[in-house]
């Protein structure tokens, strides 16, 4: 008896564990040294598209299972998801689930870690730097402000048709609000924003591709951001940061693109002036 159990018993492969792992904004070295050995011992990888392809190459051994929408396609089921991550477990594999950012910040990382509670698979969640602390970063800026900003909320504009969103409790609130997938989104949230009762003056700057080396700026107010945005083209991803404490670093960034603007008017007419010149000396030459 003693035997059989024990026979049955190495038979049986042992469960494996689920890492919920925050891959950061995009600049690889934003990736934590935990989930760098994590990725590096997988032996599954579930990625996003917002992890970026940089990080396969710290996992060559693991098998790579790409759960986002590349390529237009659409993406791949949370349920799906979910029930991946519970049959590798099951089946012993040491898992990673890469994602964007941060895991706990708008990547349904709550239903992801119901189904494995629910199915009694062991799990860890490892942190990563979330969008909107690398647009800080990006932009030199304090989120919060002694004077103007006594903290920060992190929003997301999706789904805030329908939704819940105490839009004047945020107006009205002094926090600096970081603005999730508010690209799409900008005329709606606008919209809210005025109707809470935020001063159309208030200053808002996105930024796109937040750590990465084609990352942009773009700076307006809650009033224009709609025109300004369209006028930019700005694009997904893009957070955006709303509110007093942005005025100092919008008005140096504004400055500073003003000052690019002339030397690039002045090498230009420099260029025209020498093109000229040389085109004189070639006639009388
Ligand atoms: N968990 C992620 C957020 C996922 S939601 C995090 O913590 O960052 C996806 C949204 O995140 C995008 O629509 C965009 O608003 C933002 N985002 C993700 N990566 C970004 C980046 N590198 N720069 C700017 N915004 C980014």
């Amino acid at each position: 008896m003693k035997l059989t159990t024990l026979h049955s018993t190495q038979l049986r492969p042992k469960t494996g564990k689920v890492f919920l792992v925050g891959a950061g904004p995009g600049d690889i070295e934003l990736l934590t040294l935990k989930a760098a050995r994590l990725l590096a011992m997988a032996d599954v990888v579930l990625i996003d598209d917002l992890a970026g392809d940089e990080v396969l190459a710290l996992c060559p051994q693991a098998r790579i299972i790409h759960v986002g929408k590349r390529g237009g396609c659409k993406s791949t089921p949370q349920s799906f998801i979910e029930k991946l991550l519970v049959r590798e477990a099951l089946a012993g594999h040491a898992v990673v689930r890469l994602k964007g950012g941060d895991v706990s910040l708008f990547g349904r990382a709550s239903e992801e870690i119901f189904a494995l509670e629910a199915a009694g698979i062991e799990f860890e969640v490892v942190p990563g730097i979330t969008a909107g602390l690398a647009a800080a970063a990006e932009l030199k800026a304090s989120l919060t402000h002694r004077d103007h900003a006594h903290g920060v909320a992190f929003i997301t504009a999706h789904g805030a048709e329908g939704a819940e969103i105490p839009w004047r409790a945020l107006a009205h609130s002094a926090l600096t609000l970081v603005v999730y997938m508010g690209v799409a989104r900008a005329a709606l949230l606008q919209a809210s924003l005025l109707a809470g009762g935020l001063s159309g003056d208030t200053p808002v700057i996105a930024v796109e591709s937040a750590s990465r080396a084609d990352t942009r700026t773009v700076c307006s107010t809650v009033a224009a951001m709609v025109n300004d945005f369209a006028t930019q083209q700005l694009k997904s991803p893009a957070v955006l940061v709303i509110g007093e404490a942005m005025a100092e670093r919008a008005s140096a960034i504004a400055e500073a693109a003003a000052i690019a603007e002339a030397a690039a008017l002045a090498e230009a007419a420099a260029l025209a002036e020498s093109a000229q010149l040389a085109a004189g000396t070639t006639r009388v030459a």
